[in-house]
């Protein structure tokens, strides 16, 4: 049965962090109406908080949330459960590392996605995904509504950031919160790079994939992820007419 929002204190504070991101993600390029969708797994085991229908990323606030569990069944909140519910949960159960999920159709990595080249790590952040690549699921070009399907990603995802959903979108992860937001938005940043690169014509290499995974090491430590996440925030702040709290 259906019960009203009502999200412990700790919760709500995550899910306030969650909708940040969704308002980040639609400054650097993730919006497409209403479509797009963040989550983040329950922390007491009753399945996840998925960003509610008919919102643009923009919108999200920390009441736009319901907790579905992972078989699909709307526990708690208000409004409609997105169709790709089953994106998200399959992710969920086939990764135990995973605390956060998006998707999105952003431009770039969906134009990218369309294609059949490889992400490569050409530049900084390409290296967010420099250990496991970012696989490309196209057994089809359709929105993952099934629960079949959603096996079909999490299988193809396999230890990877983030995967590539040929001519549809992307769905990217993170450990905590501040990771979702970064490989949401390095994802985005390296296939527009790799786009440009490619179709500036110019020859060009590939870094060497040791050095490349060391290197994500080094540019992305703890207080590094620290820093940008308060950076975004700040952006945010300063769009919405506030002052800038994230110091
Ligand atoms: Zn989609």
């Amino acid at each position: 049965m259906r019960e009203p929002f009502n999200p412990s204190p700790e919760i709500r504070a995550t899910l306030n962090d969650l909708a940040r991101v969704h308002r980040i993600l639609e400054i650097e390029g993730h919006g497409d109406m209403s479509m797009g969708h963040m989550s983040y797994r329950d922390p007491e085991g009753r399945g996840m908080w998925l960003k509610r229908g008919h919102l643009a990323l923009s919108e999200v606030q920390a009441e736009d949330f319901l907790l579905v569990t992972l078989d699909g069944e709307v526990l708690q909140g208000e409004g409609f459960r997105h169709l790709e519910w089953p994106l998200h949960a399959e992710i969920f159960k086939a990764r135990p590392d995973v605390n956060f999920v998006g998707h999105s159709h952003a431009h770039y990595a969906t134009v990218f996605g369309a294609g059949q080249n490889e992400l490569a790590p050409v530049n900084n952040h390409g290296a967010w995904f420099a250990e496991h690549g970012v696989p490309r699921f196209d057994e089809t070009s359709h929105i993952i509504t099934t629960v079949d399907l959603g096996i079909a990603v999490a299988r193809d995802l396999g230890a990877a950031e983030a995967i590539l959903l040929a001519n549809h979108g992307i769905a990217f992860t993170g450990g905590d919160v501040r990771e979702l937001l970064l490989c949401g938005i390095f994802l985005e940043w390296s296939s527009k790079f790799q786009i440009d690169l490619e179709s500036s014509g110019a020859k060009f290499a590939i870094p060497d994939h040791a050095e490349s995974i060391e290197k994500h090491g080094r540019i992305y430590p703890e207080p590094a992820k620290e820093n940008y996440w308060k950076y975004f925030n700040r952006l945010l702040d300063i769009s919405e007419g506030r002052e800038p709290q994230a110091i």
